[in-house]
């Protein structure tokens, strides 16, 4: 099995379970930030990397109430480590900012944090909450942090019940793309 046909196996197999506190699945969410992402005409690698944020959680299924229960799985920690396995920098690094980048926007930008999701609120008080100033400024050194933010915009807007968007296996190509670019990075 290919990595990109391993990838859709798991979407498969785990992606019907719920997106913590949202009502959409977790393969709903995926798709829909990659749409977001196809939309705004970001690159393949940016696409893939929206599709695959949250890969972290299909492969450990903590079940959904892991934030009630005060659990902070880094879940964009294990995206990382899975995703650095054969793509590139341009893929793994968003991915594994993703998490920072809420934080960083909640610092940037004061109205972001009253938009958030209840869920995403509270999961924000695990992660270590808005981000200083000086944490800011540590972020936006990062050559991939750009990528973060519109990664997490879409991450932010995913969450739509009954969006209709393109399946998991329209994705084969992006996929395959996005590896192919990364032999070039
Ligand atoms: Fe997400």
């Amino acid at each position: 099995m290919t990595l990109v046909e391993e990838i859709i196996e798991l979407f498969e197999s785990q992606g019907k379970s719920a997106y913590f506190g949202e009502a959409v699945s977790q393969e709903e969410h995926a798709l829909q930030a990659a749409f977001f992402a196809a939309e705004e005409q970001a690159p393949n690698t940016l696409i893939a990397a929206a599709l695959l944020h949250d890969i972290g959680h299909l492969q450990h299924a903590e079940g959904e109430d892991a934030a009630d229960r005060g659990i902070d799985m880094r879940h964009e920690r294990a995206g990382e480590a899975y995703l650095n396995r054969a793509f590139g920098a341009a893929v793994a690094e968003p991915v594994a900012l993703h998490v920072n980048a809420k934080r960083y926007l909640c610092f940037a930008e004061p109205e972001y944090l009253s938009e958030l999701s209840p869920a995403s609120r509270q999961s924000l008080r695990l992660q270590g909450g808005p981000m200083s100033a000086d944490e800011a400024a540590e972020f936006e050194r990062n050559p991939y942090w750009t990528e973060a933010v519109r990664l997490r915009r879409w991450d932010d807007q995913a969450k739509i019940p009954g969006l209709r968007v393109p399946g998991i296996e329209e994705y084969h190509e992006v996929l395959e793309r996005a590896l192919l670019d990364t032999l070039e990075e």
